[in-house]
């Protein structure tokens, strides 16, 4: 695995972000990093002719004040669960983990991971959101881990309690935080909200072990959403993406088994389902790059501006994962992107 403590040996520093609380405690976690100061995080995270590959085995981390876009419309790409008020935002950029099949690869120039240190002005954008939702009758629903995974960075930077507390002080939002981590350690303690829900992403173990490096296997991710559950949280189980690869509906189908003989189905508050899928762009990019993989070299084709499977796969993939889904949850519980 790869451990942040072999990361992080430099720490670029904006100095807009000097001053603020989240820089003092995220350096405090680092004493022994050489601490570089920048004018903008830009000129060391969008400098052209990085080597993404090389650099995730090693990342460095960069503390920055993000002075562009705050908030997002969320993805077509990505399960609403029918909320039309539909937002993420970016709080950090990249990911500890490094999934073979990740988007993150191709859309940023960089694998070193940038920190925005000014919550205030992220909360004060949702709080406007809130106000100016298109649909006042439902939610703003807003997954706060996007692109990157919140969780597994929680013991660096506390963002998934913040954003709870936050939460927990706003009418009119739900918020989800997504993971693959197994640090449920980290929000133990904190009284669970009904409108913040932790949720994992599940996958056979032979698609952990080959195609998410530096991931927990499945079996802690399981362990730490049952931890969840008894202490109260709402939980999702994400199923996405759900991939091909020879034995699969074997091993999906085991991986429907473990996970419910472990979780009680009538706690799970719903589920997501979809296939790969990946911006045709970021999609040509990683191909160069990841080589070491045979997962980005399946027969996939083009839709417009998506790369995925044909649409006949894509089907018998979901129909597939959604029957085994209905053995346990209802029907309406499972959000689908086909
Ligand atoms: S956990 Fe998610 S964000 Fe992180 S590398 Fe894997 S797919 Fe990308």
């Amino acid at each position: 695995m790869n451990s942040w403590h072999n990361n992080f040996s430099h720490i670029y520093v904006e100095k807009e972000a000097r001053g603020h609380g989240l820089t003092d405690k995220i350096l405090a976690r680092f004493p022994k990093a050489t601490q570089i100061e920048v004018d903008n995080y830009k000129e060391v995270f969008a400098r052209p002719g990085q080597d993404f590959p090389s650099q995730k085995k090693r990342m460095k981390l960069i503390l920055a004040v993000e002075k562009g876009k705050l908030l997002y419309h969320g993805s077509e790409n990505a399960q609403n669960f029918g909320l039309p008020n539909f937002y993420y935002n970016t709080l950090i950029l990249n990911c500890l983990y490094n999934c073979a099949y990740c988007y993150l690869q191709g859309m940023y120039p960089s694998a070193n991971i940038v920190v925005f240190v000014n919550l205030q002005d992220f909360f004060q954008s949702v709080q406007k959101a809130i106000q100016n939702r298109p649909d006042p009758t439902t939610p703003l629903y807003l997954p706060v881990s996007y692109d990157t995974d919140l969780l597994a960075f929680e013991s660096i930077v506390p963002f998934c309690r913040e954003w709870i507390e936050f939460s927990r002080n706003e009418r009119d939002l739900l918020i989800e935080i997504r993971t693959k981590s197994a640090n449920f350690g980290s929000l133990e303690g904190i009284q669970p909200h009904p409108e913040a829900i932790l949720a994992w992403t599940l996958s056979p173990e032979i698609v952990a072990k080959n195609y998410e490096q530096g991931t927990p296997p499945t079996q802690k991710r399981i362990a730490a959403a049952k931890r969840a559950l008894d202490a109260g949280w709402p939980v999702r189980l994400c199923f996405d993406p759900v991939l091909r690869f020879p034995g699969w509906e074997d091993a999906y189908k085991k991986l429907i088994e473990t996970t419910f003989a472990t979780l009680p189905p009538e706690k799970i508050r719903d589920a997501s389902l979809g296939v790969f899928r990946m911006n045709a762009d970021y999609f040509k990019r990683i191909k160069k790059m990841r080589t070491d993989t045979d997962i980005l070299y399946q027969s996939y084709q083009k839709e417009g501006n998506i790369v995925s499977s044909a649409e006949s796969e894509r089907r018998e993939l979901t129909d597939t994962l959604r029957g085994l889904l209905e053995n346990y949850l209802k029907p309406d519980q499972i959000d689908t992107w086909t």
